[in-house]
């Protein structure tokens, strides 16, 4: 051991363990290494370093290359990924790898750090990069790429395609010469602009900052309370703002990344200060370049999704999550982790606070309340000159239906219409018609690979299975009997569309959903056809319900709530009320009132009653009391093992060995299953699934770390696809 110590090392392969390798006695924890693993080789993080020798040490090999100088991670954020990792009991190496940018993935050097930085001078202003192009195109590429930029742009940066740094600094070198850029220097905060002012704060706002500003030197859980419109995003603004005059950084995460232009737009002009954006949308060197000035301290403001959560910050001081409800927080496949519950840890290890905003706040949130362990923030009123939208629920029973409404939201849509209004309708269902059924015999159009019907796209005259992605011809006549009548049964946004079309001609209709925007670009044009007001009918699913503002929405059209209510998740009626109010909060964000329509077969439901009689809050204390008496989360902790194969007896065979072993993991612990996943057959697999729940966390932690080692290592597991969901949030 001359020199040599021994260094624990998260390699990413799908192994729920580290690997211990020697390596040089300086070698600091949180730097990369390249190993070898198998016939091969791979690039991992060391996790430990000075681990104390082993009896064999003899057999460990050495690490073939230290990748880096300095920990690329710095020790709070290696400690929160290795927490994350055995919590939701993924293996290490892939959670590591998930927090570093792709770049870092394969062992390409990271920007030194004081890497210079370079802007365009007056002269690279005014520049033209097409006179360039013939004879230096990546020179031109340079000017151009600044120019868009908009900001200064390392070589590193710039190399993110072609990896070809020492080129890029090249090109850089020369534009100098001509005096066309300059360096910003590392350290050279990016350019402000000038700030632009807000709205003086309401009375609930000011005293929502009051009480954050008031404890920024320790850790505290806000969560804020307030409708859309209500001015939660101005508190954190100015809950920013006060942060980064105590030159500290700040953390803000959205579920989802056409949330962020908007954000990040109006954050960059109010503060004044640089705001980076992480999420997987990004070119691969813009998100490298943002994450390291993150983690040198040199951006103060990161506005990201999910995995933003992992992102360094040299000085943190908060966090902030928007929508913490929505269910987009909680990654769904492989790292099956929850941003917002880890975005609370990190702010309680940094002893900083976190704010955690919603108009519709989850019940996991409500219970830490309850409990004192976080502080609620009311925002009651909408701010500024808009009123709350009104909510009616529509009887659809023996109504006529037209392009699926009743005449009560018909005629309320002439109206607006009329009145030189925008209409927002909702429909969580994308295609034509989801059944396609044949009026001789009966025959319905399955899925072969899943239980569930296809849907009939009848523009391109495609059936097509949104769980599996089957995608075939839809038949002229009937396969099964040969009649030529097929009918098309319910509707989703394209029949909607077309019909709704026919019964306001001369109005447009926008229709947003995955189909309607799969063209890159074609998200923002929508919207911005919506918000320019030239679509006065606008159609879609949640994709058009989340934070977008449209003015001069003044109906909001729910066409179907029952969708929720009568769900196999015990989830169904919380997701339906967020839902729900979610798109109602796009109604009357401007001056004008708005108003709520919600299609119903059930206008009795107590649940819907609750909530449009009562609102959220009772809506949501009802939901609680139902779930603290089934001992449902948040007054329970779950964890869901689910398996899938191809034969179908294997996944119930599988899990009834993991449910006798899971049997011994003491009296606190509820063993429910197997039982068949609510979609059975998927994708031509069989699923089923485990639940594990007990009032602690402690006990089913316990539990895991004897159960899953024996499950890896029974034969039967290499008959499966098998994966652990721990504190899960969708029950399929
Ligand atoms: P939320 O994030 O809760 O949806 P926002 O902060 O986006 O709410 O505020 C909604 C709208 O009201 C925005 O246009 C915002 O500029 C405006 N607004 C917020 N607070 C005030 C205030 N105190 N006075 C006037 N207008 C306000
Ligand atoms: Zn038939
Ligand atoms: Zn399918």
């Amino acid at each position: 051991m001359n020199g040599e110590q021994v260094v624990r090392v998260a390699v990413p392969v799908p192994v729920r363990r580290l690997f211990d390798y020697l390596a040089p006695a300086d070698t600091p924890a949180g730097v990369r290494v390249q190993v070898p693993f198998g016939r091969g080789r791979a690039v991992g993080v060391v996790v430990e370093a000075g681990v104390e020798p082993g009896v064999d040490t003899a057999r460990l090999k050495p690490v073939t290359r230290v990748l880096d100088q300095r920990p690329l991670l710095p020790e709070d954020t290696a400690a929160l990924v290795s927490w994350a990792a055995r919590y939701y009991r993924h293996p290490p190496g892939e959670a590591f790898q998930h927090a570093i940018p792709g770049l870092l993935r394969g062992g390409r050097q990271a920007a030194a750090p004081g890497e210079p930085a370079w802007r365009l001078t007056a002269a690279g202003r005014g520049a033209d990069p097409a006179a360039l192009a013939a004879r230096a195109p990546r020179q031109a590429a340079v000017l151009a790429r600044l120019r868009e930029a908009a900001r200064p742009l390392t070589a590193t940066a710039l190399a993110e395609e072609d990896g070809a740094r020492a080129r890029w600094r090249d090109a850089l070198a020369r534009l100098e010469g001509k005096g066309l850029v300059e360096r910003a220097g590392p350290a050279a905060p990016e350019p402000v602009g000038p700030t632009e002012p807000g709205p003086a704060l309401n009375a609930a706002q000011a005293a929502a900052v009051e009480a954050v500003r008031g404890a920024l030197d320790r850790h505290g859980t806000f969560l804020l309370h307030g409708v859309t419109g209500s001015g939660k995003t101005e508190v954190y603004l100015h809950l920013v703002q006060a942060v980064l005059a105590t030159g500290r950084q700040a953390l803000v995460l959205v579920p989802e990344i056409g949330l962020t232009p908007q954000l990040v737009d109006r954050f960059r002009r109010r503060l004044g200060a640089a705001v980076g954006v992480l999420h997987s949308g990004l070119a691969e060197g813009e998100r490298l370049a943002a994450w390291l000035a993150a983690a040198e301290g040199r951006l103060p403001v990161v506005i990201g999704t999910r995995s933003a959560v992992f992102t360094p910050l040299a000085r943190p001081g908060l966090v902030v999550v928007d929508e913490e409800h929505d269910p987009a927080l909680k990654q769904q496949e492989g790292f099956r982790y929850s941003a917002r519950d880890l975005a609370i840890l990190r702010a309680a290890r940094a002893d900083i606070p976190v704010v955690l905003g919603s108009g519709t706040p989850s019940l996991e949130l409500l219970a830490l309340a309850e409990q004192g362990r976080a502080r609620l923030l009311e925002l009651p009123e909408r701010a500024g000159a808009a009123r709350p939208p009104r909510l009616e629920l529509v009887d659809l029973r023996n109504q006529p239906l037209d392009a699926h409404l009743a005449p009560r939201l018909r005629q309320a849509a002439a109206r607006h219409l009329a009145a030189g209004r925008q209409v927002l309708l909702f429909l969580n269902r994308r295609g034509f018609a989801p059944v396609l059924m044949c009026h001789a015999c009966g025959w319905q159009a399955d899925c072969p690979r899943c239980d569930t019907h296809l849907t009939l796209h009848r523009a391109e005259a495609r059936l097509r299975c949104h769980h599996c992605g089957t995608d075939r011809p839809a038949p002229a006549a009937c396969p099964a009997c040969g009649a030529g009548e097929l009918l098309a049964l319910g509707a989703g946004t394209q029949r909607i569309e077309e019909q709704l079309a026919a019964l306001f001609p001369g109005h447009e209709v926008v229709r947003i959903d995955r189909d309607s925007t799969r063209r890159r670009g074609a998200l923002e044009a929508a919207l911005e056809r919506a918000r320019a007001g030239r679509g006065q009918i606008l159609l879609g699913t949640q994709m058009l319900a989340k934070g977008h503002h449209f003015p001069n929405v003044t109906l909001v059209g729910v066409v179907d709530a029952d969708q929720g209510l009568f769900s196999a998740d015990f989830r169904g009626p919380e997701r339906m009320a967020q839902l729900i109010l979610q798109v109602a909060g796009r109604a009357g964000r401007g001056e004008h009132p708005g108003e709520v329509l919600i299609q119903t077969h059930h206008p009795d439901h107590p649940l819907l009653q609750a909530l449009i009689t009562e609102g959220y809050d009772a809506f949501a204390r009802r939901l609680m009391a139902e779930r603290r008496a089934a001992a449902l989360p948040p007054y329970a902790h779950m964890v869901l093992l689910r398996a899938e194969a191809a034969a179908r007896e294997a996944p119930a065979a599988f899990l009834a060995r993991a449910a006798a072993l899971a049997g011994r993991g003491g009296p606190e612990v509820t063993v429910m299953g197997p039982v068949p996943a609510p979609m059975e057959r998927r994708a031509g697999r069989w699923r089923a699934q485990l639940l594990l729940q007990s009032s602690r966390r402690g006990p089913l932690q316990r539990l895991l770390d004897v159960l899953l080692p024996a499950l890896e290592a029974d034969p039967a597991a290499r008959r499966v696809r098998w994966s652990v969901d721990v504190d899960p949030q969708e029950m399929f």
